[in-house]
């Protein structure tokens, strides 16, 4: 194999043949791709050999960490048994069969049926051919309307980005698809105006509730919605919100989708987010922390209440992927779980390094340009602001978030900039040590961007 080396010579035929995802291309080959070449534990290496401590996991997915021999193992394992086999026309395999099942006891309760799809976006559009499927079977052809949110993330394909509530998203491509309605997003910081955080979550989720209503419950089937909003900008709901749109979806016999992509899988300090804000969701979008990011694979959790209706009266559901449980993603998934008990790393996030880091995180909000840093579990978020009082930020052309994600970079520390707003999402293995030193480039970050 002809192997090219030098960042210059790969930048130039990164140029020349890689159309990246989301990304300007006309600005990236201005700037000069970033190339990362190697990554042990929660350090990314790039081309020139500079050491980056990964907050973001990747892509919010290398929840374990790089180069975990047990999942190496296991899938080469696999491999050498049985690469490939689809799970169509009634075959299946063991790795598939016993995901499943162990999906079913770390699931909550009513959780015991498992779809497989190679990504989250599969497994949202999966989920919103399952949901209408289901109320035609049980009686209520009607039911057809799905309310999702303003700035919420559930995919790339055409139903997951019209689900999505990023704009730009569905300027490209004619979107959203009809069907849809987007409900407020519960951002206090940016949106609460003179509200309590408490008065803000409650009102958003009764005007969600309204709109509901405008629409007829007997005509809605679904809601979906991410525990905490991850791509939107890592926006934590007040603790009214979720309580009462849980309570008034159910009242009202509308679907709850908890889209766990991101706070799936020990994120947010609890197997799943839905656990963190006590809600009780009829399906659950699985992807990324399934296997560490190792292999691609995503999951649709149908609940008891779907499932029984499927399994009663459901013909051939006419969906499914080439790669829908796929042997070695589902054996690199069974190592990612092995690991997450054996080293109690929920829990471990939930008392010990989540807390430690959380505390640190939330202290950079003693910045004056800082207007709020919050964080559940390893997942959190700090806000630039020009005016900490009246909550008011730059004006959009400062391009504030994007330059401290560069400075940021150049420092050795990934975090994701969402408009002012900067992410991270760090590996649950990160110790003490790298926490300080998290926390020390973010506040160097910020001191240079300031
Ligand atoms: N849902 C959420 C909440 C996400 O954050 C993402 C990706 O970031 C997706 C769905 C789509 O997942 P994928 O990129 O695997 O298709």
């Amino acid at each position: 194999m002809n192997t090219v080396r030098t960042t210059a010579a790969l930048r130039a035929l990164d140029a020349a043949h890689h159309l990246h995802p989301f990304t300007n291309a006309r600005e990236l080959n201005a700037q000069g791709v970033r190339i990362i070449e190697s990554a042990r534990g929660v350090y990314l290496t790039d081309s020139d050999g500079q050491k980056i401590l990964d907050g973001m996991s990747g892509l919010w997915c290398s929840t374990l960490g790089y180069g975990r021999r047990e999942i190496l193992d296991a899938v080469t394992k696999q491999m050498e048994v049985l690469p490939f086999y689809n799970t169509f026309f009634k075959t299946s395999h063991p790795p598939v069969i016993q995901l499943s099942k162990r999906l079913a006891e770390v699931t909550p309760s009513q959780f015991n049926h498992f779809m497989f799809t190679g990504s989250g976006s599969e497994s949202n559009d999966t989920i919103f051919r399952l949901v209408r499927y289901y109320w035609d079977l049980v009686g209520q052809p009607d039911k057809t309307v799905f309310i999702s949110r303003h700035n919420s993330y559930h995919g790339s394909t055409v139903a997951a980005a019209s689900l999505g509530g990023l704009s730009a998203m569905h300027k490209q491509g004619g979107l959203p698809i009809p069907g849809i309605v987007h409900a407020p997003q519960p951002a206090w910081w940016a949106e609460g105006g003179d509200m309590s955080p408490d008065s803000f979550g409650l009102h958003v989720a009764r005007q969600t509730l309204d709109m509901i209503d405008e629409i007829g419950a007997d005509k809605v089937a679904a809601m979906f919605a991410e525990p905490i909003q991850g791509a939107g900008g890592v926006i934590i709901p007040p603790a009214t919100y979720w309580p009462e749109l849980s309570k008034g979806l159910k009242e009202r016999d509308i679907l709850l989708i908890s889209d766990e992509v991101i706070c799936g899988f020990g994120r947010t300090g609890h197997w799943f987010g839905c656990e963190l804000m006590n809600t009780q969701p009829d399906f659950m979008t699985l992807a990324k922390g399934i296997t560490s990011g190792y292999i691609p694979l995503g999951a649709v959790a149908v609940s008891d209440r779907i499932a029984s209706a499927l399994l009663a009266h459901g013909d051939e559901f006419a969906h499914g992927f080439t790669y829908s449980g796929h042997p070695a993603a589902c054996a690199a998934a069974l190592a990612t779980l092995d690991i997450m008990q054996s080293e109690d790393v929920v829990r471990r996030v939930h008392d010990d390094i989540g807390p430690y880091l959380q505390e640190k995180w939330r202290s950079l909000a003693e910045h004056p340009m800082i207007g709020e840093a919050t964080m559940e579990g390893l997942i959190g978020s700090f806000q630039f602001c020009a005016d900490k009082q009246a909550r008011t930020t730059f004006p959009a052309s400062a391009n504030i978030g994007l330059a401290a994600r560069d400075f940021s970079f150049d420092n050795g520390l990934v975090m994701r900039a969402v408009g002012d707003r900067m992410v991270i999402a760090p590996p649950f293995v990160l110790s003490r040590g790298e926490v300080d030193e998290l926390i020390s480039k973010a506040s160097q970050t910020i001191d240079q961007t300031y």
